[in-house]
């Protein structure tokens, strides 16, 4: 049984996560017309026997989007984390002064 070390949630189940794809494709430019570029894009994917970074999301957990480095080879996981970095917290609000 494979088991996430989700960051917000400790280990689960990989039953909670969908697989969302491979983390190491890079999406052209937005303005990008090259159609090659975007078939890449889209259908090329490598099938490594190794190490590999994946997408994945915790839909039963925090829902957030995770990088795991998963080893294809034995479905070992080396490292997990957040695909985004959190939101910089705030500072508090400043009160006008009069
Ligand atoms: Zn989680």
């Amino acid at each position: 049984m494979l088991r996430i070390d989700c960051p917000c949630c400790g280990p689960r189940d990989h039953d909670e996560f969908r697989y969302g794809g491979d983390a190491s494709v890079i999406r052209p430019a937005h303005d990008d017309a090259d159609p090659e570029a975007w078939y890449r894009y889209v259908f090329v994917r490598k099938n490594p026997a190794g190490a590999h970074r994946e997408h994945w999301q915790h839909v039963l957990g925090c829902r957030q989007w995770l990088i795991v480095e998963r080893d294809t080879r034995n479905h070992s996981i080396a490292s997990v984390a957040l695909a985004r970095k959190p939101p910089a917290k705030k500072s508090p609000a400043r009160k006008p002064t009069q």
